[in-house]
């Protein structure tokens, strides 16, 4: 019967290349059909919406087909051969190496390719494009010998491109001719909002600037030339300004091309011939080419449709993008400029937080017709299906986006609504896998319903929706949620502390290598740097761990809202000699710090940009202070009162004891931040049961108390064990540390564990005092390990070239002031400018330190 098979091939082999063959295989499509596909690129395809993710996991993980080739015989792929042309007539195409393949219908699956503007110098060694993962290892093996890197282009794929320069080291600009960021995606009040937070993150970014030439010597890139300013020193140059399609097969062969290029295509992505399809990037559809993965997708599902006799049609695509540029949540979906007539903006800005949130309401004010969100995407998940469905306003539909709102709580989403517009998957999809088949269980995890619906497969920004879906229809059919870590890793916290532990683990690629699936996400990666934290000796800032980091442990300070970090040094139970004060003091006032004794008994620094952060440490570390952990989630404070020594009422000393215990505890990373108290008598001045661990002072000894917290949900901690000597009470406590940092979950407080664990306060107990479980001696020994390898990470940090080349700024540009932070001044000290404030003149530190200079 093989006379009555039929022949096509496929041109390209990129995301939607790949997604056209697995639908023609999954539809059956190749029982009639023998397929030939040509890939120009030498791997088989890959993610390349995930391509920045390649410096940390490398090609092999972002491959879309592991094995290499299909599994059906009837496909087959060639790799590394290009196709050079199509004979129309003959109705054949001819590859690069010369073999010639006849085909019944051709489907054009080229992508796209980046512009670069036609610039002097655009030539030179030291420019990039950025689109494939050979372009990656360029950037990357021209990064080791640079110091700074610009991207020409501030929209969606620059600001990717930026990340990637600024990952890999590089001091880094953005240069953006529109006068904002993401000018397709944000208005300008979201644009600037934007701007503040890239900036924050030590990256320059220049709006409103037009690039002119590229500088070089010896053939070699030195500096960009820019309209209205002084060009901008730099070692490489990455283009950025957006895709042209790749249609010169189609020109050559004289199919119809769309007047902005892109090969013409009906709704069935037929093109002027009748034999030839294209889809995806190359495509233009009604003359529009589309930029996004998702839109690809629909229109090879359309063509197999259509090769099996369908009436598959291709009517347009959801543009709403979500992603997590370097941190910063961005949103835009829908008809963003208001551009609907009648209608209305609703806006919510915070600039000092650098949240900013648009909707575009119908003029009636009853439905949702696009939106922007800046700094907190979290309503994404239930905004943008209301666009695509319909749904009806609530009445006050401000709340939507103010900061109090909890958005998914009131606006329910009905089953029509689009949560995974990528896939163009419904809620009603996301349920019905749960709920299983009659005969199968149904989903009970994400990793489940991915593979079962493919929801949350691309760009994975509707992730969260779906896991709330997953969460919601569980416990109203009283089945059990999975205590899964996250979609990549099917065990618990800790499980995998275990794992790690059991296996001596040390990298997260080797954990989710043999344990878990993906790349990874922002629920699991700090939560494995926080269990490799607990359990080797190895710096935060580590090759190992550092890309799992977020933002405050990534530049060991706490980000506040205006981009500055914070500075605070450890006090141990709030014990300060005079000279340390001055030291302290006379730091704040050289770098013109806000300062404020906290709630802690230390005393926090505010204001400090990042560039300034190692010259402020320098000066700390050389006083004797160390680093406070006030950004990780690990040991804060332990808290005293002056006890015996000077109080008429205490009966031991409790000082001494919350010092020790400061010390001793200092950088033990843990599911949540710790905080101690010691008082020195039952009076209770150092508020020691508010905290996660407690101490009281008896005439016998110390009471011990554990589990409590002020925040959100105010605990009281409950007693563990009473009149303790010393000894005892801190083998007590190591226990106790020791056993939660092993056993509760991500984020999971003292107080919460205890409350979730099986036998609560009764079985610690028995763990820690009675060792029922025979583990006390691991626990010690654990603990004594962390104690041991102790260090200073700040002062570690110092001491290292490689980690101080985070705080590029510093590094690169010394001197150079952030014009977007400014300050004005109230009782005394500085304070973030709010906007109408106008900008008060900002204190450069200018002096630089050399790595390792004396203390
Ligand atoms: C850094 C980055 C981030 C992105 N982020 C997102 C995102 O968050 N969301 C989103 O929706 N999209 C994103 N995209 C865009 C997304 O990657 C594209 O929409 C998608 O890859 C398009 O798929 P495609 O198959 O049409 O084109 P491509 O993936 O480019 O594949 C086309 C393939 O055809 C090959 N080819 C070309 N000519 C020939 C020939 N003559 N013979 C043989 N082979 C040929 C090319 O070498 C290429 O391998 C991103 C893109 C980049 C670069």
């Amino acid at each position: 019967m093989s006379h009555l098979r039929r022949r096509l091939v496929l041109i390209g082999h990129g995301m939607v290349g790949h997604r056209f063959v697995q639908a023609a295989v999954e539809r059956r499509l190749t029982e009639r059909w023998d397929v030939v596909v040509f890939a120009q690129e030498p791997r088989p395809a890959y993610d390349r919406v995930a391509l920045t993710s390649f410096f940390q996991v490398g090609a092999d993980e972002l491959s879309l087909l592991p094995a290499g080739e299909y599994d059906d015989p009837r496909v087959r792929l060639v790799l590394d051969s290009a196709v050079t042309s199509i004979d129309r007539d003959a109705q054949h195409v001819t590859s690069a190496s010369g073999e010639v393949v006849p085909y019944d219908v051709l489907v054009m699956a080229t992508g796209s390719v980046p512009f670069v503007p036609p610039l002097p110098g655009r030539d030179l060694e030291g420019c990039f494009v950025y689109r494939t993962i050979e372009d990656l290892e360029a950037i990357r093996s021209a990064a080791a010998t640079a110091t700074t890197g610009v991207v020409i282009g501030g929209g969606l794929l620059g600001l990717e491109a930026a990340n990637a320069v600024q990952q890999l080291g590089l001091s880094t600009h953005v240069v953006e001719m529109a006068p904002r960021l993401m000018p397709v995606q944000l208005d300008e009040a979201g644009g600037a909002a934007l701007v503040r937070h890239i900036e924050g993150l030590g990256v320059t970014v220049h709006t409103g600037v037009r690039t002119e030439a590229i500088e070089g010597v010896d053939g070699k890139v030195t500096a960009l030339a820019i309209a209205d300013g002084e060009p901008i020193a730099t070692d490489l140059v990455v283009f950025s300004v957006g895709i042209r399609p790749q249609d010169a097969l189609a020109r050559a062969c004289s199919l119809d091309i769309a007047e902005r290029g892109g090969i013409l295509v009906d709704e069935a992505c037929r093109t002027s011939d009748e034999a030839i399809y294209a889809i995806g990037e190359c495509a233009a559809p009604a003359g529009r080419v589309y930029g996004l993965v998702a839109p690809g997708y629909t229109m090879a599902e359309v063509v197999v449709d259509r090769l099996l006799g369908g009436t598959g049609d291709f009517a347009g695509a959801d543009m709403s993008t979500k992603l997590k540029l370097m941190g910063v949540d961005v949103a835009s979906f829908g008809d963003v400029f208001a551009a609907t007539p009648g209608s209305l903006e609703l806006v919510f800005a915070d600039a000092v937080s650098g949240v900013y949130k648009k909707l575009v309401v119908s003029g009636d004010a009853t439905r949702l017709l696009g939106g922007i969100l800046v700094g907190d995407a979290s309503a994404y998940g239930v905004l943008r299906p209301m666009v695509s469905s319909g749904i009806a306003l609530p009445e006050n539909p401000e709340e939507l986006i103010l900061p109090a709102s909890r958005g998914s709580a009131q606006v329910g989403m009905p089953d029509e609504a689009v949560v995974c517009s990528c896939e163009n998957v419904t809620k009603a999809t996301i349920c019905s896998a749960i709920d299983g088949a009659a005969d199968t269980s149904g989903c009970a995890d994400v990793a489940c319903i991915k593979s079962c619906t493919k929801a949350g497969t691309v760009c994975g920004s509707c992730v969260p929706t779906v896991k709330n879906i997953l969460a919601e229809r569980l416990v109203s059919a009283g089945r059990e949620v999975s205590n899964a870590l996250c979609e990549h890793f099917a065990m618990s916290r800790q499980e995998l502390f275990d794992v790690v532990a059991v296996k001596a683990i040390r990298s997260f690629t080797a954990l989710v290598a043999a344990h878990g699936i993906g790349r990874g996400c922002d629920i699991c990666k700090p939560a494995v740097a926080s269990i490799l934290a607990s359990q080797t000796s190895a710096h935060i800032l580590a090759e190992a761990t550092v890309g799992l980091q977020d933002t405050n442990d990534a530049f060991l300070g706490n980000l506040q809202r205006n981009g500055t970090y914070s500075v605070v040094p450890r006090v141990p139970g709030g014990e300060l000699t005079p000279a340390g004060l001055i030291a302290i003091g006379e730091v704040a006032r050289d770098f013109d710090l806000y300062t404020k004794i906290t709630g802690g008994q230390r005393i926090d620094l505010f204001g400090a940009r990042v560039e300034q952060l190692p010259l402020i440490w320098r000066r700390l570390v050389d006083a004797g202070f160390e680093s406070g952990h006030a950004y990780g989630k690990s040991l804060r404070t332990v808290k005293s009162c002056v006890g015996q020594a000077w109080c008429r009422y205490g009966v031991q000393d409790s000082t001494k004891l919350a010092i020790d215990l400061e010390l001793r505890y200092r950088g033990l990373r843990s599911p949540h931040k710790l905080k101690g108290g010691v008082s020195g008598c039952a009076r209770e001045c150092a508020e020691a049961r508010g905290k996660d661990f407690g101490i009281i002072a008896t005439e016998k000894g110390w009471n011990l108390y554990v589990g409590g917290n002020g925040g959100f949900r105010p605990t009281h901690a409950a007693e563990l064990a009473i009149d303790l000597d010393t000894e005892t009470l801190i083998r007590y406590l190591d226990r106790f540390l020791m056993f939660y940092i092993r056993t509760a979950d991500r984020l999971q407080r003292t107080s919460v564990w205890l409350e979730s664990i099986e036998g609560g306060l009764d079985y610690v107990r028995s763990v820690v005092v009675d060792d029922v479980l025979g583990v006390a001696a691991d626990l010690e020994e654990d603990m004594a390990g962390h104690i041991g390898a102790y260090q200073d990470e700040w002062r570690a940090t110092l001491d290292d070239e490689e980690k101080l080349a985070r705080f590029v700024s510093f590094i690169n540009a010394p001197g150079t002031p952030d014009p977007s932070i400014s300050f004005v001044t109230e009782r005394g000290q500085i304070r973030p400018a709010a906007p109408d404030e106008g900008r008060a003149p900002v204190l450069v530190a200018s002096a630089s330190i050399p790595v390792g200079a004396p203390r």
